[in-house]
């Protein structure tokens, strides 16, 4: 196994080297997701340059390199097994520029930048343009779509596209790229005069989510019908439910934490429970709007 390791990290380094950023391998996922769990990427990438982006998926699709890409880490959870292929970072894909009433941001550009210019409903919400725009992030006061005006992405075979708001299919922390798994190099948002106010997001956010500890936010999208997640999850009893360091928050129930040193299989054991519990008591089965990331 290791040696197959270890010729998959060469072959890799070798198809990036030509390719501005770093890269390195083995790097621990826990350090790059906001719960801090998850093994090795057999090779990391952080691309300074969005060519370079398209360069690296390029190559991964043209060799069958099992490839992702990831922006702050705010909503995955990698196995404990890690990644088996090249995790490709925008960390360093962090850009914005503002021309008048279009805010133009790369893929890795942190939503906090985005609110100060004025994108308010966002406020508070951690992650990266890249995959706000796929997850359609939000709060009740607004999500992505309300601002979106174009998405450069990459299309399956690796050839560059520009998407309006229509072609994206924003729906409730979905899309169309999140469903064909497009690597999003950069988008553009409307601003408009009269958004809302970011302090009273903030505010509302600080009362009713556990900051205190690592977590990826909500782990269970609400139902179409009826009561939301985090209501189903309390009435069922699951407040403060835990395997290994896995924790259901106290204070906001669709929040799983992590208490110290939970595994990636704490959570899996911990999100089927909370399942089968709120199955039992209310016929509800919960969807996970959490990506759990299982390459082949
Ligand atoms: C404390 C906390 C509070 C949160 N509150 C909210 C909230 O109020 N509302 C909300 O909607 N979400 C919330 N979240 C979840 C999360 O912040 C959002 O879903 C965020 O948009 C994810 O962005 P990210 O860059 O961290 O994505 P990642 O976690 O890095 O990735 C998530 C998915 O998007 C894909 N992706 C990332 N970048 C790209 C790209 N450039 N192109 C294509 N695919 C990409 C990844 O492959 C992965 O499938 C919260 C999370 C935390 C930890």
């Amino acid at each position: 196994m290791a040696a197959i390791a270890q010729d998959l990290a060469g072959t890799v380094l070798r198809g990036l080297k030509d390719l501005p950023g770093r890269a390195a391998i083995g790097e621990p996922l826990a350090r790059h997701t906001t719960f801090r769990i998850g093994g090795n990427a057999e090779v990391m990438y952080w691309p300074t340059q969005p060519g370079a982006l398209v360069e690296a998926v390029q190559w991964a699709q043209q060799v069958g390199v099992p490839w992702m890409v990831l922006g702050g880490g705010s909503n995955v959870l990698f196995l404990d097994r890690g990644f088996p292929g090249i995790v490709i970072s925008t960390r360093r894909l962090r850009a914005v520029e503002v021309d008048r009433t279009e805010l133009r941001a790369q893929a890795g550009a942190p939503l906090a930048r985005l609110v100060r210019y004025g994108m308010g409903a966002l406020a508070g919400i951690p992650g990266s343009v890249g995959g706000a725009v796929v997850m359609n992030a939000g709060t009740r006061h607004g999500s992505m779509a309300a601002y979106l005006c174009w998405v450069k992405a990459l299309d399956g075979r690796g050839r560059l596209r520009t998407l309006g708001p229509a072609e994206c299919e924003l729906s409730y922390r979905d899309s169309a790229l999140r469903r064909l798994g497009w690597p999003v190099l950069s988008a553009g948002f409307r601003l408009s005069q009269r958004d809302v106010e970011p302090q009273r997001v903030l505010q509302e956010r600080r009362s009713s989510q556990p900051m205190g500890f690592p977590s990826a936010g909500c782990v269970f999208r609400n139902p179409t019908d009826g009561p939301a997640a985090g209501w189903l999850i309390e009435q069922a009893g699951m407040k403060g439910y835990r395997v290994g360091d896995a924790v259901v928050s106290e204070l906001h129930a669709n929040f799983i934490c992590n208490a110290g040193r939970a595994r990636a299989s704490d959570v899996l054991a911990l999100i089927e429970r909370v399942r089968c519990r709120v199955q039992q008591r209310f016929g509800v089965w919960l969807g996970l709007e959490l990506d759990v990331v299982t390459p082949l």
